[in-house]
């Protein structure tokens, strides 16, 4: 019952509250459960790769573009908001709970679980594309820019959450320390070949 409530917790459109309550109740219309619910004559072939049964684990975490798309969630998650994220399908379907009232740890519940609900309805804005973590970060920063001054408590606990985790707020993007390091060594690659390109001339002088 807990579960069900999850949209409930924010102040979102209600796509995607229809999104998440369809989800939730299995009633997401994927062939297979067209198939199941209206008709043995339905295809219950995925209308993407042709090959696999169309389930909701399919279109939402097993496909390689919507892995792509949470293998890049996970990342920007640890990096971020818990150092330990681990996403499972469970949490995609059901969120994630708290196992204790820690003030800080449900802070970083609210959080997942609204990047969860959001990420979701991204996959499904994206039919007919591939899924991107750079136009999802976008579309959360456009959201978050659109509610930040409003007095409405559920909007001011999600902008809030934002402020304390530094994300989606009127900045770029947060670099992954994997690229901040490449940047790192590019520069000093770079430096050392101009020293090199320049020592003779420097000696010359
Ligand atoms: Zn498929």
């Amino acid at each position: 019952m807990e579960e069900s409530l999850l949209p409930n917790r924010y102040l979102i459109t209600k796509k995607v509250i229809e999104i998440s309550f369809k989800f939730i109740h299995k009633f997401y219309s994927t062939n297979e459960y067209i198939n199941r619910r209206f008709g043995r004559d339905t295809d219950v072939k995925c209308n993407f790769c042709h090959e696999l049964t169309e389930t909701r684990t399919h279109l939402f975490w097993l496909r390689s573009i919507v892995k792509s798309l949470w293998v890049s969630i996970c990342k920007f998650m640890a990096d971020s908001i818990d150092k330990g994220f681990i996403l499972f399908w469970r949490n995609v379907l059901f969120g994630l709970v708290d196992s204790n009232s820690h003030k800080e740890k449900s802070h970083i519940t609210y959080m997942s679980n609204l990047i969860i609900i959001m990420a979701k309805f991204h996959k499904c804005q994206f039919t007919h594309r591939k899924p991107c973590f750079v136009a999802f970060y976008n579309e959360f920063k456009q959201y978050i820019h659109s509610i930040q001054h409003s007095q409405n408590q559920k909007f001011v606990k999600t902008v809030t959450a934002c402020e304390s985790f530094h994300i989606f707020l009127n900045k770029p993007l947060p670099l992954p320390p994997s690229v901040k390091y490449q940047d790192e060594r590019l520069f000093f690659f770079l430096l050392i070949l101009f020293l090199i390109i320049s020592l003779p001339e420097i000696f010359t002088l």
